[in-house]
Parts: C-alpha cells; sequence; structure tokens
C-alpha cells in the first residue's frame, strides 16, 4: 500500500465532497491502512448533509414503496450509530396521528410490525397504539388515537464533523474550501487539480472517489469530461422552524391528504422543526431556498394537525438542501428510491479507477462507506477488514452518559448556566475538555460571546474542526444561529478575523 509523502504526494485514495458520505469513505478507508486525501469546495456538511430532517432512521414509508433492503438496513444502523455517538444521536418516539380518511388503520399496523422486526432492535422500544386526551393533546380533538414508534434524532454536520475528526486522527489529509476542478488519468493514476484563495495546487491518487452529492453527475460530465453511468434527481426538501408548538419531547408523523408524510420534531429545546417537502429542483443547487408554496404547504399541513394555528409571521428560519437521488425515472419525487448505487469506472486494468456515489441517506453512511470500499478492495489487496460498526466517533470514548457529563461540566465550571452545558455535553461529548482545560470557571474561557459561546470553545473549532466563519461555528458546529442577532454575529467575526491574523503571524514567525 502506498504510504504517502511529500516527494510522491500520492494518495492511495482522493475523495471529492465533504458531505457525509466523502467523510463516512475516508473515515473508514484510513482505518483499513490505506492514504487518503479528502476536499472540500465550501465547509463540511454546507450543503444536503446539514439540510436533513436530522434522523436517523428506518423510513417507515419507504415500506410503502417496498424498499425492504434499504429499510432492513437503516433500522440495524440506527442502534449502531446510537451506540456509536449516543451524545449526537438520541432515541425519539414518534406518534402517527390516525385519521380515518388516510392510510388505514391495519395497514399502518402491518408497516409498524415489520418496523418494529426488519432490523436488529435492542435499545429502541418497539410501537403501540396510543389515545389522546383532548385535555392534553397538543393534536385537534377531533384526532383520537394513533400509532406510537422509535427512531432517533441525530444533530447532522456534527456526524460529518466527528467521522472527518476521526479520520484526520488516523492519518487521512482533509482540506475544506478546496475545489476539485479537474482530474485526468495518466499511467495508471489520477492526477488531480484543486483550488483554493491562495491558487492551484496538484495532487495524485490511485482511485478517485466521487462523493460531491448533488454535484456528482456534473463532477463527471464537466470537471472530469467523462460520461457519467447513472443520472441524478435533485429534490428540493425544505423545512420550516417556528417557537415549539407542544411540549415534551416526542415527534409527530403527520399522513397528508396527497399521501405525503411531514414531521414535526422538537429542535433544540425552544423550537419546532416542521417538515419536509418533496419538489423537482432544476437550479443551482448552491443556491436552493425555500419558496412560498413549500411554506404554505408546510404550515396547512400543521394547522390541520395541531391546535396552535401557525402563521407565515411565526416562522423564525427555514432550511433547505436538494436530495441528490440516483434517477429511477419515477414520475412522484416522493416515490424516488433513497436508497444508494455506487458506480466504479475503469474500462481496462491499467486504467486508474473511478468510484461514483449517487444517493443515499444520512442514517446509512457508514454501510455504504463499507460497501465503497468492497469495491475497491480489488485494487488494494492488504485493505484491512471493517472496523466502523464497534468503533466509538470522537467524544464518545469514556462517555459515561449525556447526563452525567452535563453533571460534571456544571460541577466544574462556575456560573456555567444549564443550556450550554447541556449543548456542550451534546455536541463534544467527553472532548468538551479538550477547550475546558483547566478552567474552573466561565470567567477563564476568554471573550464571551453571548448565549454561552466563549473564545476558548471558537479556538478549539477553528483548530480541531475546520471552522473558518462564523457561520461555520453557529450553523454547522453550535446551531447557536438562532439566537444570535446582527451584532453579535459581527463581534464573532471580528474575533475570528484576528485570530486568523494571529496564528497567520505565529506560522511566519
Ligand atoms: C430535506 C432533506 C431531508 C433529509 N432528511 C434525512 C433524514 O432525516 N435522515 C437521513 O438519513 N437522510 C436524510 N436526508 C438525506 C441526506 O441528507 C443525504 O443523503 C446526505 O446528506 C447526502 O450526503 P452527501 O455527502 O452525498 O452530499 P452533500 O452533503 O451535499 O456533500 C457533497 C459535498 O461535495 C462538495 N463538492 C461538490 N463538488 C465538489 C468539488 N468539485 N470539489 C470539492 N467539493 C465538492 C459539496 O460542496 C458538498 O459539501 C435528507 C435530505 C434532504 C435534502
Amino acid at each position: 500500500m502506498t504510504q504517502n509523502n511529500e516527494q510522491q504526494n500520492c494518495y492511495d485514495i482522493a475523495v471529492i465532497g465533504g458531505g457525509i458520505n466523502g467523510v463516512g469513505i475516508a473515515n473508514d478507508a484510513v482505518g483499513r491502512g490505506l492514504s487518503v486525501f479528502l476536499c472540500e469546495k465550501d465547509d463540511l456538511a454546507s450543503h444536503t448533509s446539514s439540510a436533513s430532517s436530522k434522523l436517523i432512521h428506518g423510513g417507515l414509508r419507504y415500506l410503502e414503496h417496498k424498499e425492504f433492503r434499504l429499510v432492513r438496513e437503516a433500522l440495524a444502523e440506527r442502534e449502531v450509530l446510537l451506540s456509536k455517538a449516543p451524545h449526537i444521536i438520541r432515541p425519539m418516539r414518534f406518534i402517527m396521528p390516525h385519521q380515518p380518511h388516510l392510510r388505514p388503520a391495519w395497514l399502518i399496523r402491518t408497516g409498524l410490525f415489520f418496523y418494529d422486526h426488519l432490523g436488529k432492535r435492542e435499545k429502541l422500544a418497539g410501537s403501540n397504539l396510543v389515545q389522546f386526551v383532548p385535555e392534553t393533546s397538543p393534536l385537534k380533538d377531533e384526532i383520537t388515537r394513533g400509532f406510537e414508534y422509535s427512531d432517533c434524532a441525530v444533530d447532522d454536520s456534527r456526524l460529518v464533523i466527528l467521522n472527518a475528526m476521526q479520520a484526520r486522527e488516523q492519518g487521512a489529509q482533509i482540506v475544506t474550501q478546496t475545489r476539485c476542478i479537474s482530474a485526468q488519468r495518466e499511467n495508471g493514476v489520477w492526477t488531480v487539480q484543486l483550488e483554493n484563495e491562495h491558487g492551484q495546487y496538484q495532487i495524485q491518487a490511485k482511485v478517485l472517489v466521487n462523493a460531491a452529492g448533488p454535484w456528482v453527475a456534473k463532477f463527471i460530465k464537466q470537471d472530469l469530461q467523462l460520461k457519467s453511468q447513472y443520472g441524478i434527481r435533485l429534490i428540493q426538501g425544505s423545512h420550516i422552524i417556528v417557537p415549539k408548538i407542544y411540549e415534551g419531547d416526542k415527534a409527530f408523523i403527520m399522513q397528508n391528504d396527497d399521501q405525503r408524510i411531514v414531521f414535526a420534531i422538537p429542535y433544540l429545546n425552544q423550537y419546532t422543526m416542521i417538515g419536509t417537502t418533496d419538489r423537482e429542483y432544476t437550479g443551482d443547487p448552491n443556491q436552493v431556498e425555500i419558496s412560498q408554496d413549500e411554506i404554505d404547504y408546510l404550515l396547512d399541513v400543521s394547522n390541520d394537525h395541531f391546535k396552535v394555528q401557525l402563521k407565515q409571521e411565526d416562522i423564525i428560519s427555514t432550511f433547505s438542501g436538494v436530495r441528490p437521488l440516483c434517477d429511477d425515472e419515477s414520475d412522484n419525487p416522493a416515490a424516488i428510491t433513497r436508497d444508494y448505487t455506487l458506480s466504479l469506472s475503469q474500462d481496462h486494468e491499467n486504467e486508474a479507477p473511478l468510484l461514483s456515489v449517487f444517493g443515499g441517506k444520512l442514517t446509512t453512511y457508514r454501510k455504504l462507506a463499507e460497501s465503497a470500499l468492497d469495491q475497491i478492495r480489488k485494487f488494494f489487496p492488504e485493505l484491512g477488514k471493517s472496523w466502523t460498526e464497534k468503533a466509538l466517533l470522537p467524544g464518545a470514548e469514556n462517555l459515561d452518559s449525556v447526563e452525567s457529563l452535563i453533571v460534571e461540566i456544571e460541577n466544574k465550571i462556575k456560573g456555567i448556566d444549564a443550556e450550554t452545558a447541556q449543548r456542550w455535553a451534546h455536541a463534544f461529548g467527553t472532548r468538551v475538555w479538550k477547550f475546558l482545560g483547566h478552567a474552573t470557571s466561565i470567567h477563564e474561557l476568554g471573550q464571551d460571546f453571548g448565549h454561552g459561546l466563549y473564545a476558548q470553545e471558537v479556538d478549539y473549532l477553528v483548530d480541531q474542526e475546520w471552522a473558518m466563519n462564523s457561520l461555520d461555528i453557529l450553523k454547522r458546529r453550535t446551531k447557536l444561529y438562532l439566537k444570535f442577532d446582527e451584532n453579535a454575529v459581527q463581534a464573532l467575526d471580528e474575533y475570528l478575523v484576528s485570530l486568523h491574523e494571529r496564528r497567520l503571524q505565529k506560522d511566519v514567525a
């Protein structure tokens, strides 16, 4: 296996794309002894992988489309991922209100029976019937019964970052804000052209992995000047965030008249996240944003079910992403397969291989990575065994429970508020001590940016988690963006500029 070194600069694999699929493959590969390079044109998780419904789920509705392979794999992954990263993933109960004019109760009961039994389930509770009491139920009085089942909620962008950190800790080279602008096959290896704010450079790799998400087909056609084996359908999905419309930590899954489903999910203690839509998207994936139709649709579905009636003015924030789905020529965007397809292209034995990832879900990223490694095994006879199933992600090491970590933080850091201790424990797990160091009070944590963000955390995010600007920190590392006003963002930006300058001066010296 090639030991990458600076003179030779030839990696075993170069991965294009720092979404969940790219970092998942990079992490798995480096842990099996390959030398790995990954480039991301923006920030890690800045596209689809931070715009999801944030669920680790089997996908109850995919049963209707007979996606049994996908559902079985995804159901089993819930428990695997829960064990790997209990700080960023937590079990969640889902309530499905039942109304007689929708799918019949027997069909739902059958679906839930399969859901309970198709995949291995040890930690998550099974499904049951529920009766709603009008006095306490947040649902409209005419909704009197339903079903309840288990899935998990995840901090999607942190799942990406933790995989990237683990990959780097095992030796992977991961660069952000660096675009792959082209790549050519030369003498059995890929020469990969990269561009960042400082200019262009190149690296070489034996295998090129195209995990560019919504850009997967464009990358093959435009940047590699090759033909794509599969087509891609971009399906937009949007969410709205509103002040919480019900108490408690359960989510609701609402069946709409059009047979689509929409979730209402408790989000960051104070909010409810409502989504998603499914509509064909033909624009630039960098520019995707919610449309008025989608806003109306989500408000209508919520208002049809909940006593609290929402208006457009109640919306605090929205986010949209595009699912890069493998084109199966389905007429209905909601019915296009959520399964993944890996395409290996190599016309003759001496040609450097290209592996492209089409489709997939956050939930199945680890299995997708294992399949990717199986596909390229023939080029690396000494490839190590699969290892990710039992390996903890950063922050899960020595973690007894998130609850006990919260108490530990509260006991150690004088003046800390409960919400910040909770946020730190969930976001960082036991890695929180890396930036809390020997501090014993909040006054030792440097500049206070408000809402529990201090300079020591910011420095850690810049040094250890590839954060460059306030959006990286507020949206994808901490989710504090819903609380920060313009002035607070500006103060953070100014601090980051001075931090980068100080680091630059230190490097020059
Ligand atoms: C609305 C919505 C809800 C969803 N909900 C769920 C859910 O609840 N649970 C679940 O399991 N899944 C869910 N999904 C699916 C899941 O989010 C996606 O399958 C997954 O995030 C795709 O990851 P990816 O790595 O393929 O793509 P991305 O996350 O988009 O990553 C691809 C990356 O490649 C980079 N890139 C592209 N071209 C280049 C280049 N030339 N050079 C360098 N970098 C490049 C991009 O900048 C991008 O960051 C949802 C998706 C959507 C849209």
